[in-house]
């Protein structure tokens, strides 16, 4: 899987539909101070489903729609699709292409669609389980937290490689059932006791 485009349109600085095209492995956007680079991983991290409008370094969500310029008014709606290539099949859909779209009215209302169906964010999350990309991994790391990852304890920044190497989840696999393991000795333990008082 890898991220073919991003489409915005309405979102912070890019009033009119912008298309970025992206190729597999390395790819960098350049651009002078307050061009708008930052605001492309903002638009990545919320139609990925990003709650937290501090997170997209503003005050409300309200914020991520274009607010208007001095040749420009403001615009009623942003719209984000982000076209990931799924021919190796890492999301689990029957699609070698997944466009994940996010809108935000004005007036509140906003949606999600998949492939151009009305969906729920809960199904964007669940598409997106065990690919390593969402809004709780550390796919997208901002200028702050690449300081703060820096100067993190050395078991805090091994449980980010983990996580990125695709490890953790496996370790939360191994947590669950343990606990189930623990729980079913348990059981056990009660039934020997009926066992043994039945003879
Ligand atoms: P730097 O290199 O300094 O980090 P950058 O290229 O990452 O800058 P951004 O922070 O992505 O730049 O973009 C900042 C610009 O986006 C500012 O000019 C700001 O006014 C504009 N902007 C942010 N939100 C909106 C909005 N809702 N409507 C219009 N413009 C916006």
């Amino acid at each position: 899987m890898y991220l073919k485009s991003l489409v915005l349109k309405g979102f912070k600085s890019f009033a009119d539909r912008s298309v970025l095209p992206f190729e597999p492995g390395l790819n960098a956007v350049v651009g002078p101070n307050g061009s708008g680079k930052s605001n492309i991983s903002d638009a990545v991290l919320w139609v990925l489903g990003e709650r937290n409008a501090k997170h997209l370094r503003g005050q409300a969500m309200e914020d991520v729609i274009f607010a208007g310029s001095t040749a420009r008014k403001a615009v009623g709606v942003a719209e984000v699709d982000l076209v990931l290539d799924n021919t190796d099949g890492t999301l689990p859909v029957d699609f070698s292409e997944v466009v994940l779209t996010r809108r935000l009215y004005r007036t509140g209302e906003s949606e999600y669609l998949i492939n151009g169906a009305v969906s729920r964010r809960l199904d964007v999350l669940d598409i997106l389980h065990d690919s390593g990309l969402g809004t709780g991994t550390h796919s997208i790391i901002s200028q702050g937290s690449l300081d703060s990852i820096l100067q993190s304890r050395p078991e805090d920044r091994r449980a980010l490689v983990e996580e990125a190497a695709g490890v953790l989840k496996h370790k939360q696999r191994k947590a669950k059932s343990e606990r189930k393991l623990a729980s079913m000795d348990a059981h056990l333990d009660r039934v020997r006791d009926v066992v043994g008082e039945i003879e």
